[in-house]
């Protein structure tokens, strides 16, 4: 089977086209600056990436195009028709409280979705957008969605609920939704079947350290608690977003410098977090780089970002009542070993302990616990397209 995988942002969108059977990925690429001068790029599976300038998109639908075109052309191609496509899954953002699964696509899923862009005004819509563009382009075949809110919906209210008024719980939605679903779902799974047991008998951390990120707490297969919010602005720092911050700051702070709210939430989500504290950048590698170099903030914003995924192990484990193993994923996650072992170290009276020459391989799924650890560490790659697919191809048989 072979499904096409979208993520549509506002202005880009990310495709892969692969066989969740075998994993195989055929091809993948990304168009950018949809609506403005369009850049698109195509990698094959086993030949070079094709990179292209000012390609005509001025809309998704073209871009999809593009994608497509591609994937049937007859040099670089991967696939002799479009009827080789056996479906799409589509990654949408926000699914509310009224998704807690992924869906096959119908008039009324599209109206549900709609329903859910309140609750994240910059990422549904464009969702939604790329989803009407491979509607009208591939009229007969089978569409799914796969939300990033859906595998926290198993949180009970006790974690999801935050201490205000109630009526904005009831009328308005107000609550801990979660985000990085899809992520937290995969590697949950994987290390399930890492430790040979099955996931309905393990308490697992999973902490997707990215740009974005955020911790889960996963307790017989099911989120049970998560860092994120009612947006993806809560929890950790991260890149450039402040993560949890006393709500005050941002009066006391708008007042003395005259911001609108608009202005200081664009502080909070991009000028924030290990860029706003380091003043240096939001990339992890330049942050270490500069930290050698003696630059005191450069150390801090790690630190202080390490000091936070620390924190939310030890919460975490008290909210279960214990852990098994502890999951890193993501850019930092998968590839950060001195930030993994900052963030473990002190951890030991818990039973986690790393390996130092393990906690050094890369790129793969690996225990990096020590001899002697009654907590399991695990690396494990994360693979969201991976996991769309899997849940795509299931709705769509
Ligand atoms: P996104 O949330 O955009 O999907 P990623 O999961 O790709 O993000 O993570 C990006 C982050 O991973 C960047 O901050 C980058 O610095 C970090 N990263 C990548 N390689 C390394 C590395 N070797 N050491 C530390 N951080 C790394």
């Amino acid at each position: 089977m072979n499904i096409l995988v979208i993520n549509a942002g506002s202005s880009s969108l990310k495709y892969q086209l692969l066989n969740p059977e075998t994993q195989q990925v055929l091809a993948k690429g990304l168009c950018e600056r949809i609506g403005i001068d369009g850049k698109f790029t195509y990698k094959p599976e086993g030949k070079q990436a094709i990179k292209e300038a000012d390609v005509a998109m001025p809309t998704h639908s073209e871009a999809i195009k593009a994608v497509l075109d591609a994937l049937v052309d007859k040099d670089n191609g991967v696939i002799g028709s479009m009827a080789e496509i056996d479906a799409v899954g589509h990654r949408v953002v926000h699914g509310g409280e009224k998704f807690a699964k992924s869906v096959l696509i119908t008039d009324e899923v599209m109206a549900a979705i709609e329903e859910c862009n309140p609750l994240a005004p910059l990422h549904n819509p464009a969702n939604i957008i790329g989803i009407k563009a491979c509607q009208s382009l591939m009229p007969s075949t089978p569409m799914v969605a796969v939300f990033d809110t859906a595998f926290h919906q198993t949180m009970p209210p006790v974690a999801y609920t935050y201490a205000l008024p109630y009526e904005y719980y009831e009328n308005d939605k107000v609550r801990r939704y979660g985000f990085h679903g899809t992520s937290h779902k995969y590697v949950a799974q994987r290390a399930a079947a890492m430790l040979g047991k099955p996931i309905e008998q393990l308490k697992l951390i999973s902490c997707h350290l990215g740009n974005g990120s955020s911790v889960t707490a996963v307790n017989c297969g099911k989120s049970v608690d998560t860092s994120m919010g009612f947006t993806p602005l809560a929890g950790l720092p991260m890149g450039t977003r402040c993560g949890d911050i006393d709500a005050g700051i941002m009066e006391y702070l708008m007042n003395k410098y005259g911001m609108n709210i608009k202005e200081m939430l664009n502080v909070m989500n991009k000028k924030s977090g290990v860029l706003g504290v380091s003043g240096v950048s939001s990339d992890f590698r330049d942050l270490e780089a500069a930290g050698k170099e003696g630059n005191a903030r450069a150390a801090l914003a790690v630190e202080v970002f390490e000091y936070s995924v620390k924190k939310l192990i030890g919460s975490y484990a008290a909210a279960m009542g214990g852990v098994d193993a502890v999951i890193f994923t993501a850019g930092v996650g998968e590839n950060g070993g001195h930030n993994r072992a900052n963030i473990t170290a002190g951890l030991e009276f818990m039973g986690i302990k790393i390996d130092a020459e393990k906690n050094k391989i890369r790129g793969e799924e690996i225990d990096i616990s020590a001899e002697g650890a009654t907590v399991r560490t695990l690396v494990i790659p994360t693979n969201e397209e991976l996991m769309i697919a899997i849940d795509t191809a299931a709705l769509a048989k």
